[in-house]
């Protein structure tokens, strides 16, 4: 009997009457924008060129399809209980929105293990740690460590100039041997936090603590660089508790098309977008067939760098701010393996392997643990990273992907069966893993398509704060059904913000 809360509450009153809104994109975006107006009393079509929903919500199964700029038609050959996400692989907690729309479609979750002490840092070709596998507890030990130890010297010389007092100086020395797990003598050595060279056991067996690397080591084998250190599991949106769509993220995609599928139009590409005097018209290819449809106003989520290629007849400001946006390079690749050795033999579940060669990341999957085989993320990378791998033949990029990713785990070479890459730079419906902003940008191009141009609105992941996230798609649409259900039913709705509480 409890009211949801408010972050969530998207109570609109007042009815659409039926009055028309073609939706362009059939994402997260557009089909929740559709699911929304649909049950104000909306009469709604969504025109999706590819032959499935979802757009970036994609899991890649046996069978999934994909075709690059510069590279032909690709398949992929998994068994069929396996997949990987291409795109979205996980949800923070503090994306109420995605976790609100999950619970009310269904969707089971699971936890998502971003964070794994025991993955690797694999520095290649650096210093004197180079090409060797290190546990992350090890480097993060090592450097809090090292780094207490200093401060904590630095301070009993009194060489701070913090205005501490005495007893301050004391708790912060106090909390800094607690962090770093210093001495008495407030030094660093070894301790089991970072880890055994030998077990605890039974007996006499007490284990071995494993000797710390020295800071320079570490410091010249670039593990301390943006490369490695804390690159990711410090920030807001990646810190645990996290989670996945219990078999992939595209059920999410494929639960809100359950309640849209009578609005969806698949293997619908918009070719024209024209604003009229009352109403807007947009001509489509629906299986090679040229139409077109006219509806009371128009909801555009196609993706800005394919939507700079598709005639319209904006103004100049919004289609400036088109065809200027900018989006991140990204690539990812599945490769499915017989065995899963980094839980057999290196008890690594879930989380993430960093390196600074061409991978970037090796990520390892968060389900199906101790089952038989699985599929994990050969790389994910960004920028000049994803663009080289992009450039390459899916063959050669599977070439890269193995002779790089058995430096790590030379178990590559016996257990490998199969692959699939996406660089989402190369996908024609997207041309970009999601947009990008300055702080200059946003003052200027993102503000011209927050507000619709005559009867067209925007919407999706890129007319958000939420960039790179499916909770942005999510608040983009609820935002423009509100913004369209107040011009339609002519009701003043304030559109409520949904802040994350953290
Ligand atoms: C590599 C990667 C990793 C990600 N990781 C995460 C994550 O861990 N967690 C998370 O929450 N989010 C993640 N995201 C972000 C998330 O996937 C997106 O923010 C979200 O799915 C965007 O939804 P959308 O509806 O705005 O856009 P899209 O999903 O791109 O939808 C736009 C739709 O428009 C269609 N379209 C394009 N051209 C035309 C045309 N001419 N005619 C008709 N239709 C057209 C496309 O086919 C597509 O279906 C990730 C994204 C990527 C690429």
């Amino acid at each position: 009997m409890l009211k949801s809360a408010p972050a969530l509450a998207f109570d609109l009153t007042g009815n659409g009457n039926g009055k028309s809104i073609v939706i362009l994109g059939g994402g997260i975006a557009g089909m929740t924008a559709a699911y929304e107006l649909n049950k104000l009393g909306y009469t709604c079509t969504i025109l999706e060129t590819r032959e499935r929903s979802g757009g970036r919500c994609w899991s890649v199964r046996n069978g999934s399809l994909s075709t690059e700029i510069t590279n032909g038609k690709q398949q992929a050959k998994f068994d069929n209980d396996l997949y990987f996400n291409a795109g979205p692989s996980r949800i923070p907690h503090h994306h109420q929105l995605t976790l609100h729309y999950c619970k009310e479609l269904g969707v089971p979750l699971q936890i998502y293990n971003n964070v794994n002490e025991n993955a690797y840092y694999f520095s290649e070709g650096k210093g004197a740690l180079s090409n060797k596998k290190i546990r992350v507890r090890e480097i993060h030990n090592d450097l809090r460590g090292y780094t207490t130890e200093l401060l904590a010297k630095a301070i009993d010389q009194n060489k701070l100039d913090t205005g501490f007092t005495k007893e301050d100086s004391e708790k912060v020395i106090s909390w800094l041997m607690a962090e770093g797990g210093l001495d008495p003598d407030k030094l660093y050595k070894a301790s089991a936090r970072r880890g055994y060279i030998e077990q605890p056991g039974p007996k006499n067996r007490s284990g071995k603590i494993s000797d710390p690397y020295t800071l320079s080591e570490i410091l010249g084998s670039g593990l301390m660089e943006p490369d490695f250190y804390n690159v990711a599991e410090y920030t807001y949106e990646l810190q645990m508790t996290m989670f996945q769509a219990v078999g992939g993220m595209d059920q999410i995609a494929k639960a809100l098309e359950k309640k849209v599928a009578a609005n969806l139009k698949l293997n619908a590409k918009v070719d024209s977008i024209t604003n009229l005097d009352q109403g807007v018209k947009v001509t489509y290819t629906e299986k090679g067939v040229s139409k077109s449809i006219t509806a009371d106003l128009c909801i555009c989520t196609i993706p800005l760098p394919v939507l700079s290629n598709i005639n319209h007849n904006f103004s100049g400001d919004v289609s400036r701010s088109i065809d200027f946006a900018s989006y991140i390079q990204t690539s990812k690749m599945g490769l499915q393996f017989k065995r899963r050795f980094w839980e057999e033999d290196e008890a690594i579940y879930g989380g993430i392997t960093h390196t600074n060669n061409e991978l970037t990341q090796i990520f390892y999957p968060s389900n199906d643990y101790q089952g038989k085989k699985g599929i994990l993320l050969g790389y994910y990378n960004f920028n000049d990273k994803a663009k080289a791998v992009g450039d390459l033949s899916y063959q050669d990029r599977l070439t890269l992907a193995l002779s790089k990713g058995s430096l790590i785990h030379p178990q590559y070479a016996n257990e490998f069966e199969n692959a699939f890459s996406v660089s989402w730079h190369k996908v024609p419906e997207n041309l970009g893993g999601w947009a990008v902003y300055t702080s200059e940008t946003r003052k200027t191009q993102y503000q011209a398509l927050l507000k619709p141009d005559k009867q067209t609105y925007f919407a999706g992941e890129h007319l958000t704060y939420l960039n790179a996230w499916m909770a942005g798609a999510f608040e983009s649409a609820r935002s423009v059904v509100a913004d369209v259900h107040a011009r339609l039913s002519e009701q003043r709705i304030a559109y409520p913000t949904t802040e994350s509480k953290g």
